[in-house]
């Protein structure tokens, strides 16, 4: 069942065209990723969707709802996680969350909402002494204190440390255990990996493809990179690729060094016709790896650019 359906958006700031076509639909209890590059559209597309930034065009349902007729029951429904500077520094946790739980009819106990996002030994610390990750999670948990049933999340984890940024993601995989639906923006292509049941990858305001992580990757494993390191130094190499280029299931070769890089579709018939061809040679390897695809590869594939975070 799709609880958000968004068509056609369209939003330009003057002469930018911040989105330019975004046409997508989340199911109940997903974490759908929306993840590009800088200024590839993502927080516009979310602001239109919260109600914040009204769309120059397109459609946008929440079920039968749409913000024309039904703005206050949407606003129920969702969650959004405030920019740091909503929250009141002076204040604690405990004290921000029953605030802003002032807000709503109904709100989900601030005791509870302290221990899903970590918090409840730092529930009477002032927020200006949190660290990052910290305020972070008490910005989700700010965005869950209406128990909304849609929680958006624009970048969440950026500019935090691995640690920090990994908590986020456990009670991201917390808030889908307890069936809400996630939208998630993201720089962090191993992150929309981890969390994302669907990813759509944006790019200069247009989507360039939507579907599960491993579909992604599974359109692109028909191709795999292999890599061998000689012994033998950059001739053993070289000599390698040579022979490398000359077999059919390869179609691409890089050469580092003495590391060879190469692309097959048959990961195993080449490294058998390769390994035929160093014990001819007599030429050592030292390391052999396949590697697995990434959604970082999906990116360059789909866009023909290079990933920048
Ligand atoms: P980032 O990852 O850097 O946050 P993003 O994918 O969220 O980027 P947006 O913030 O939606 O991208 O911005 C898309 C484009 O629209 C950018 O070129 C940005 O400079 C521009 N833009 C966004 N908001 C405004 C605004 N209020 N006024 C003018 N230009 C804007």
């Amino acid at each position: 069942m799709n609880v958000l359906e968004v068509k056609n958006l369209q939003k330009s700031f003057g002469t930018i065209r911040a989105v330019q076509d975004i046409s997508f639909a989340v199911e109940a209890g997903e974490v759908f990723t929306i993840i590009g590059p800088n200024g590839a559209g993502k927080t516009t597309t979310l602001e239109m969707i919260e109600g914040l930034v009204t769309p120059d065009h397109g459609e946008i349902h929440f079920g039968d709802m749409n913000w024309g007729q039904h703005g206050v029951a949407i606003k129920m429904k969702i969650g959004v996680q405030p920019q740091s500077s909503a929250m009141f520094d002076l204040l604690t946790p405990e004290e921000n969350l029953d605030l802003f739980a002032t807000f709503y009819e109904k709100a989900r106990p601030t005791e509870e909402i302290l221990e899903l996002i970590n918090l409840t030994d730092h529930r009477k610390n002032q927020v200006k002494k949190l660290s990052g990750g910290q305020r972070q999670r008490l910005a989700i948990g700010l965005a869950m204190i209406s128990d909304p049933d849609i929680i958006f999340l624009d970048e969440p984890t950026t500019g935090l440390d691995p640690q920090a940024r990994r908590h986020i993601w456990d009670i991201i995989l917390e808030l889908k255990k307890l069936g809400k639906t996630t939208i998630l923006t993201t720089h962090y292509m191993e992150e929309a990996e981890k969390l994302s049941d669907r990813v759509c990858i944006v790019d200069q305001g247009n989507i360039v493809t939507i579907d599960t992580p491993s579909a992604l990757i599974e359109k692109l494993t028909k191709e795999r990179e292999v890599r061998l390191a000689f012994l033998d130094g950059e001739k053993a190499a070289e000599e390698a690729a040579i022979f490398a280029d000359n077999l059919s299931s390869v179609a691409r070769i890089e050469r580092e060094g003495e590391v060879l890089k190469l692309w097959t579709i048959k990961p195993e018939d080449t490294l058998l016709e390769l390994f035929k061809f160093t014990k001819e040679k007599d030429y050592q390897v030292e390391q052999v790896s396949i590697r697995e695809m990434s959604l970082e590869d999906v990116f360059i594939a789909f866009t023909g650019k290079e990933w920048r975070d």
